[in-house]
């Protein structure tokens, strides 16, 4: 078990990517702080995992509201005493091109995948400071890398999550804390299911690989961020998306 003894904090957690990261590290014998908007859909996904002998502690949390964010890192380490890893995984899409977009969308998208994963790493670094130790692991994107038509504001938010990480792995790598993201490419979820048709098939001919990623394929690149082997690893981006971009 790579995770024994470590507790994680993953926020988005009630479906899609968030919810493959909390099963793979529920089997690699973390302790877990699940969070999304929605007590119920956060439930749903901590009680199997409560049957398998995990820890879960679920908590309804807006991360894009300073104060949720902040509540989330304090229950956390309430009940745990130390917290280890978090997965800032919580991200919204809100898609137009940019002549058309409303302010409203911007922010929204900018607020949530961006300050809301600043929210919780400002919170989180004072306990993991005192620590000494800590993974932090923010879930950018591709197009936060390459830039993409019509995610104007979305590609803005997951480019500055990547100068969050970087920044952040530089101020507190002396502490012991590394600081890293990952760029996933498309993965099969409920945000890319919205996408039409020929529009995924159309992405598909652009991965050299062929086929979209599985929510799991990501989380088993979390694990690896998050877990001790990857200790002298800071300050990446490890891209999961069958060689689209490169
Ligand atoms: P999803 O829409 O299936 O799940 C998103 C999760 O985030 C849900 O649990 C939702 O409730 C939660 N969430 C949204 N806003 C929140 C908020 N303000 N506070 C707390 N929780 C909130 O999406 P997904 O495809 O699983 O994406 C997960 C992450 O991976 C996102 O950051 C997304 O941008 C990123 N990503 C996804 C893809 C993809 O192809 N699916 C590609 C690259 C990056």
């Amino acid at each position: 078990m790579r995770l024994k003894n470590k507790v994680a904090v993953v926020t988005g957690a009630s479906r899609g990517i968030g919810k493959a990261i909390a099963e793979c590290f529920g089997k690699e014998g973390a302790s877990l702080v699940l969070c999304s908007r929605n007590l119920d859909a956060v439930e749903a996904v901590a009680k199997p995992l409560r049957d398998q002998g995990c820890t879960v502690v679920a908590i309804a949390a807006d991360v894009s509201v300073r104060e949720q964010a902040e509540n989330l890192i304090t229950s956390a380490q309430e009940h745990f005493t130390r917290i280890d890893i978090l997965v800032n995984n919580a991200g919204i899409t809100r898609d137009s091109l940019l002549v058309r977009m409303k302010d409203e969308d911007w922010d929204q998208v900018i607020q949530t995948n961006l300050t809301g994963a600043s929210y919780t790493i400002r919170a989180i670094a004072r306990i993991m400071m005192k620590q000494r130790s800590g993974s932090i692991i923010n879930i950018s994107s591709v197009v936060g890398i390459t830039g993409n038509a019509g995610q104007a504001n979305y590609a803005a938010a997951k480019a500055g999550l990547i100068g969050l990480t970087k920044s952040a792995a530089k101020e507190l790598a002396r502490r012991g804390i590394r600081v890293n993201a990952i760029a996933p490419g498309f993965i099969e979820t409920d945000m890319t299911s919205r996408l039409a048709p020929q529009d995924q098939e159309r992405i598909t001919t652009q991965i050299p690989m062929a086929v979209l990623g599985k929510p799991e394929d990501v989380a088993y690149g979390v694990l690896f961020l998050a877990s001790d082997e990857s200790c002298y690893v800071t300050g990446q981006v490890l891209q999961i998306d069958g060689g689209m971009v490169m």
